[in-house]
């Protein structure tokens, strides 16, 4: 049976489908589902939450460790970073209506993707269904470097002159919006649990406001943590102006597929303190001002 959404509790779970609601969902649906619901119906504040904690400590830990000397002003790369994270906010709120995590349950609810006609339990399936989604988005960042059309939108991620935890959100609406609907389709394939996918979420998140953040965590500590993670160190190598640099290092947050797929640099060529962020074309931050950053795919694409 298709449980329906009920008027109260769904908030940002609602569905807004012209046929009227069609998820609800009563206690005693059982354990999994419930913890599901509990994850769509608080999804919201959970990842504001951990966004908002992961965001200071990293923003404190910068100020009291940092790896690098900032090259330009943090005032006005602050202001379009975070402005641009606004805008991801209500862009992925506006323009989808029916929340992918929602959408996960819906795929459950009609035994839809592999774990549910393998009958994997939630557990497994969710674990695993993290560790699929995490290739697909190293796999998503590769094409979005070789394929021009994409390059033009991820590359006003690489336009920042410097890399500190703002960067981690600092990513071209059209980009949120394809990886949304790459994500979406992931998770009706495999049948993904809606908790998990709210965990990845959370993760990814996590993770890029991390691994893009101006700390020093020393050398001994990153080599042994970017066995399992990628560390702010292994990404800053991403950020290269040296286009052999900016091709390598894709992962997000498990560091194994870029060994996997020999995409793997270990340190950048000039240093981490004297190695140069950015685009080579892209140098001028008066010509980075936010409203042009959002139309430099459609403005500039001759400089990418
Ligand atoms: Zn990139
Ligand atoms: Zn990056």
């Amino acid at each position: 049976m298709l449980p329906v959404f009920n008027a109260r509790g769904c908030g940002s779970a609602s569905l807004f489908v012209p046929t009227g609601p069609i998820l609800s969902y009563t206690i005693g649906y059982g354990k999994v589902l419930s913890v599901n619901m509990f994850v769509i119906d608080n999804a919201i504040w959970i990842r504001l939450g951990s966004f908002a904690g992961i965001f200071l400590l990293m923003a404190v830990w910068e100020i009291a460790a940092p790896r690098r000397v900032l090259r330009t002003p943090k005032g006005a790369r602050w202001f379009n970073n975070l402005s641009i994270t606004a805008l991801n906010s209500l862009v992925g709120r506006f323009i989808f209506p029916l929340q992918a995590a929602a959408l996960a349950l819906v795929a459950q609810e009609r035994g839809l993707g592999l774990f549910h006609y393998l009958n994997v339990p939630s557990l497994p399936a969710g674990v695993l269904s993290i560790v699929l989604l995490d290739l697909a988005i190293y796999l998503q960042h590769v094409v979005f470097h070789r394929v021009r059309v994409f390059w033009y939108f991820h590359g006003m991620h690489h336009t920042d002159l410097d890399i500190d935890v703002t960067t981690g959100a600092r990513f071209h609406p059209v980009e949120i919006v394809l990886s949304l609907l790459i994500k979406m389709g992931i998770i009706v394939l495999l049948g993904t649990p809606a908790w998990s996918f709210v965990a990845f979420e959370v993760l990814l998140n996590a993770t890029s406001m991390f691994n893009h953040s101006n700390i020093s965590i020393g050398t001994a500590v990153d080599r042994v943590l970017r066995l399992i993670v990628v560390t702010p160190d292994m990404h800053r190598v991403h950020h290269s102006v040296i286009i052999g640099e900016h091709d390598s290092n894709f992962g997000f947050n498990l560091p194994w597929w870029d060994r996997l797929f020999h995409t793997y640099k270990g340190q950048p060529r000039d240093g981490h303190r004297d190695m140069v962020i950015g685009l080579a074309n892209f140098r001028d931050p008066k010509r980075l001002g936010l409203v042009r950053l959002i139309l430099l795919p459609f403005l500039e694409r001759k400089k990418f």
